[in-house]
């Protein structure tokens, strides 16, 4: 299909939304499995600063509601910096309605105009202690969490982290202990550009840049990524009762239909910051695998739903974050330890469906809780063996042949990034666990 042809059929819109149950359960602190990611890149200041008033940024290219206010950026409103938020993109040739280029960015959340949205959330009704709203040039970002210890846990990217909030914050250093409400917001949108760096690396975007050139410029969304992460979970679900018509869950992943953006939606009550960094990374994981090269039609649920439990588990793998889609949350596994469950099951000879069963089932609400475990294991081998290989996996799925079943999609994405059929991968699949997968 070329790219026309793949923009029109975007015009006629046949979409689906992806309203998605969630919920998060414990297990026990296994060591999180390691995968191939580049090292981080050594840090460089991005910010100058002003030199005899230090907090003041002086080449701010994001828009934040809190540092506005507190002087460490000039600019007292967003729309104040919309040639650094929005951008133009022009196409190679025009479309055959002649148009020529598109205009990203627009002021929007959750399909509408974003002051209305900010308006809901900001009102008196919400008492929201810590609200922050930042944008930048890719995510549109809301959180209202409190502040936190950096001590409190083990954090493996602690210093890191710390590093990339000094650059704009002058009096933050990779000594600092309490994280204030305001840079806790500003911290979710560090993480969220890192699983972009990540992903990005992974799927290859430079080597796809034809096949995004008709796209938007948002891993191929049309408009920026959303993040609300709300510290109550009351106010979460008075927002999604107000834009979604349906509450109750611990969060959404949600696309939005008209704006062709995905939103990542969570609540942080009686969460740690480890914990809500968890679900944060599986909802935006799945978000980003959905969001890539635009969302067009459900991946196969094994896919999506492995992806983002590897992403989280590679961060801690005592808190699990699950969706079920248009299915009610079930009970949540009691398993403490998931590897030596899974081996179990396989040793036993014990799983309910096999992967040849399952591999095209695309709603997400078809996936047994157990089955969940199981595609965590499958993803994170095959992202063990090679994540590059994985990424040409992944955009193969979303290269979807006219008339192509999604059987024969994930048989020939197989097949191109990891020369295996499904039935060998099952099988592969097996020995590697129980090779490596601890007895007790
Ligand atoms: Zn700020």
């Amino acid at each position: 299909m070329t790219n026309r042809q793949l923009v029109l059929l975007l015009l006629l819109g046949a979409l689906t939304v992806p309203l998605a149950a969630q919920g998060t359960s414990s297990a026990k602190l296994e060591p999180p499995d390691v995968y191939a990611f580049p090292a981080t890149p050594p840090f460089e200041p991005r910010y100058q600063h002003d030199e005899k008033r230090e907090r003041i940024i002086l080449n701010p290219d994001f828009f934040c509601s809190v540092c506005a206010e507190e002087g460490r950026i000039k600019f007292k409103s967003r729309d104040e910096m919309k040639d650094v938020l929005e951008q133009t993109k022009k196409f190679p040739y025009p479309l055959n309605d002649g148009t020529k280029e598109r205009h990203h960015g627009r002021f929007r959340l959750m399909n509408r105009p974003a002051q209305d949205v900010l308006d809901f959330i900001y009102s008196k009704k919400q008492k929201a202690k810590n609200p922050v709203f930042i944008e930048d040039p890719q995510i549109r970002l809301y959180a209202d969490l409190p502040g936190f210890s950096t001590k409190k846990f083990t954090w493996d990217r602690r210093g890191e982290e710390l590093q990339l909030l000094s650059d704009i914050f002058p009096e933050v250093s990779e000594k600092t202990v309490v994280l204030n409400p305001h840079q806790h917001a500003h911290l979710y949108l560090i993480r969220a550009h890192r699983l972009l760096r990540e992903f990005s690396w992974m799927v290859n975007v430079d080597a796809h840049k034809k096949d995004l050139e008709y796209l938007g410029p948002y891993l191929g969304c049309m408009e920026k990524f959303e993040i609300f992460i709300f510290q109550k979970k009351k106010n979460l679900d008075d927002f999604l009762l107000q834009h979604l018509g349906a509450a109750g869950e611990d969060g959404r992943c949600w696309h939005n239909l008209d704006d062709k953006s995905m939103a990542t939606i969570l609540h942080g009550q009686n969460l740690e910051d480890y914990e809500i960094m968890n679900t944060f990374t599986h909802r935006f994981c799945y978000n980003m695998l959905g969001g890539y090269r635009l969302y067009q039609y459900d991946l196969p649920a094994w896919v999506v739903l492995g992806f983002a439990h590897v992403m989280e588990r590679r961060e801690r793998t005592d808190f699990n974050t699950f969706i079920f889609g248009e299915a009610k949350v079930p009970d949540l596994p009691n398993v403490s330890k998931w590897k030596v469950h899974i081996r179990k099951l396989v040793v036993k000879d014990d799983i309910p469906r096999s992967l040849p069963e399952i591999a095209d089932i695309e709603n997400v609400a078809q996936v047994s809780v157990d089955e969940h475990l199981i595609l965590w294991s499958l993803m994170s081998y095959l992202m063990q063996q090679d994540l590059q290989k994985t990424g040409v996996f992944f955009n193969v799925l979303k290269e979807k042949k006219e008339g192509e079943s999604t059987r024969n999609n994930v048989i020939r994405a197989l097949r191109t990034a990891y020369g295996v059929s499904i039935p060998v991968l099952w099988e592969q699949w097996r020995e590697w666990v129980k090779e490596t997968y601890p007895a007790v």
